[in-house]
């Protein structure tokens, strides 16, 4: 899921952003009315690794949490999407097996999402989980690596966090006991390669 400027978007296993319906619900969802605090030209990133070495010598802190949003011409990007899944929901760690990977060679959009600090594990992905959308809102992803040129970044400080969690149903019952550290590495970091390559 992406949402941009008050519109969500759903992208599917097909690759294709669909808009959201007000009615529809999800799990989780990560979302924060953007002010950014620093506005800025990017010359440069190879490679994702470089862009979240980039950006984090921008920050202030480790320890608070950023939105940050890059609008511009892509050299390329990689995403990804997992299936819809049926109940009983199997582990992400086990859906992200069969996700659908999408390449995008020089490409109008606009990559958004958020940096967390450590001390969320278990609550939220630590570090940087970024989705990229297309600037005609039809395609995009899950972001597993990039490439760009003097693209604009804006980042937003974001000092406070609010949670919501579910009021009753299965999450009263499901044991969240286990520690998912690993899953959810697994899951954000594209460790895992055995996905269906499209
Ligand atoms: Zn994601």
């Amino acid at each position: 899921m992406i949402g941009l400027a008050g519109t969500f978007y759903q992208i599917k296993a097909d690759g294709v952003a669909y808009p959201v319906e007000d009615s529809v619900k999800t799990p989780f969802a990560v979302v924060s009315f953007f002010t950014p605090d620093d506005t800025l030209e990017l010359d440069t990133a190879d490679s994702y690794t470089q862009l979240k070495r980039h950006i984090d010598g921008l920050l202030p802190s480790q320890n608070i949490f950023y939105a940050i949003r890059i609008d511009g011409n892509f050299k390329y990007i990689k995403t990804r999407s997992v299936p819809g899944q049926q109940k009983p929901y199997p582990p992400l760690v086990e859906v992200v097996k069969e996700q659908s990977i999408f390449e995008f060679h020089d490409i109008d959009g606009t990559i958004v999402g958020f940096r967390s600090p450590d001390y969320v594990q278990g609550i939220n992905v630590p570090g940087y989980h970024l989705h990229f959308i297309t600037k005609d809102r039809n395609a995009g992803g899950h972001l597993l690596e990039c490439r760009m040129q003097e693209v604009t970044l804006q980042i937003d400080h974001i000092n406070n966090f609010f949670m919501a969690l579910p009021h009753g149903g299965d999450f009263y019952r499901t044991d969240l006991a286990q520690d998912k550290k690993k899953d959810v590495e697994i899951v954000e970091k594209g460790t895992l390669r055995r996905g269906v390559e499209k």
